[in-house]
């Protein structure tokens, strides 16, 4: 069976097309509803300046997300709750504006707010029965593809793990690359180079086509022009907001692959953030993408990044078997990376020996 990839449906591209929020929610605006719900990264909580031109009318309101942590089931099932207990009527719909973790927090809700139960219920591939209710993607920083992937990651009460379903892709995504001048650029180089990953992990896939090959490559070169050459701040920003977006298409006809396997397993119990993480890892794994881990620390020498160390000396021998059991629950990832016969290639004892120098 072919995938037949759901895309988002709408999509807006420039610099300052942000303020084309208003006339696009005008079309979904209805009367008998709590009207539209802002779900804004808490990094945006005082700045006066942005919030002005937030589209409010009469009975919308913004829900700042904690991203402190990156999303739980948890949090999503309690914002849910509130959003329920508000009023007896749906929203018109949810607008993600963040990062992948708003982003991710904009779908989970969305759907959950017309599936029962919670959403760790859903944590899987096309668990999701109903329609999710119109949501929004908006990007302020960029790199993790969620403003185009049919996935929501959360840390559940066992399991990490996306709910991978159609029903979850976005009706309409925003991206205006103005919206990601101010992220520090720690956080900025943490969140493009998931980009980078995933493109490395596409391209040196076995479920790799022509597809995802054409959205990769692309998505590497403007990784490169980005982060390897100099040049103006603000075409930069331009180039990384596609790139990530290209990313996102590039994996969604493949797979990603090792890095992004351990990766889930370091960060559900170190609770580190999902870009951090995949840097970590993938600085270890010469062994599956040499070429482009030595072409990846070029890359951090440039940036002036350096990378934490020792993050795992002193954790016990449950929280490895813990982060082990995690990443080989992906077994799609590891048939990508390594092939049909994946479980021959890799231990149980060379997962923890590579966490271990981490
Ligand atoms: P993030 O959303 O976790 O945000 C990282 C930090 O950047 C936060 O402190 C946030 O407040 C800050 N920030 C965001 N925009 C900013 C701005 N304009 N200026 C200043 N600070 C800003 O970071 P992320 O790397 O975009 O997302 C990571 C999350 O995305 C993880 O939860 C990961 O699991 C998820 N993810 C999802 C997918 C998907 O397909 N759904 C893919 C990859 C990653
Ligand atoms: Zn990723």
């Amino acid at each position: 069976m072919f995938k037949n990839f759901k895309l988002v449906d709408k999509v807006v591209y420039g610099r300052g097309c942000f303020s084309q929020l208003d006339e696009i929610l005008s079309h979904q605006r209805t009367t008998n509803s709590q009207g539209m719900i802002f779900l804004i990264d808490h990094v945006f909580e005082n700045n006066v300046k942005f919030l002005t031109r937030i589209p409010l009318k009469d009975n919308d309101r913004i829900i700042f997300a904690d991203v402190t942590d990156e999303p739980t089931t948890f949090y999503v099932d309690a914002l849910v709750k509130g959003i329920k207990e508000y009023s007896d009527q749906l929203p018109d719909g949810i607008i993600g504006i963040g990062g992948g973790s708003t982003m991710d927090l904009a779908k989970a809700i969305s759907l959950m707010l017309t599936n029962e139960g919670s959403a760790a219920d859903y944590q899987g591939w096309d668990l999701i029965k109903k329609p999710a209710i119109y949501h929004v993607g908006i990007p302020t920083i960029s790199g993790t593809g969620a403003e185009v992937s049919r996935t929501t990651v959360l840390s559940g009460p066992v399991k990490k793990l996306g709910i991978n379903s159609d029903f979850t892709v976005f009706n309409q995504m925003i991206l205006d690359p103005e919206l990601i001048a101010e992220v520090p650029n720690q956080q900025r180089f943490y969140t493009a180079m998931d980009c980078y990953i995933h493109n490395v992990e596409s391209l040196t896939g076995t479920y790799l086509n022509e597809f995802s090959r054409s959205f990769g490559e692309k998505s590497l070169e403007l990784c490169r022009e980005v982060f390897l050459k100099e040049g103006d701040k603000s075409e930069k920003d331009d180039k990384l907001m596609m790139a990530s977006l290209f990313g996102g298409l590039s994996i969604a006809y493949s797979q990603v692959g090792v890095c992004h396997a351990l990766s889930y397993g370091i960060s559900y119990v170190l609770k580190l953030h999902h870009g951090l993480s995949n840097c970590i890892v993938f600085n270890q794994l010469d062994e599956y993408y040499h070429d482009y881990v030595v072409e990846f620390r070029k890359i951090m020498d440039y940036n002036h990044i350096t990378l934490p160390t020792g993050l795992t000396n002193g954790l016990s021998e449950d929280d490895f078997e813990k982060m082990t059991d995690i990443s080989l629950v992906l077994e799609p990832l590891w048939e990508n990376a390594l092939g049909k016969n994946w479980k021959e290639k890799i231990s149980r004892e060379k997962i923890k020996n590579l966490f271990k120098k981490m």
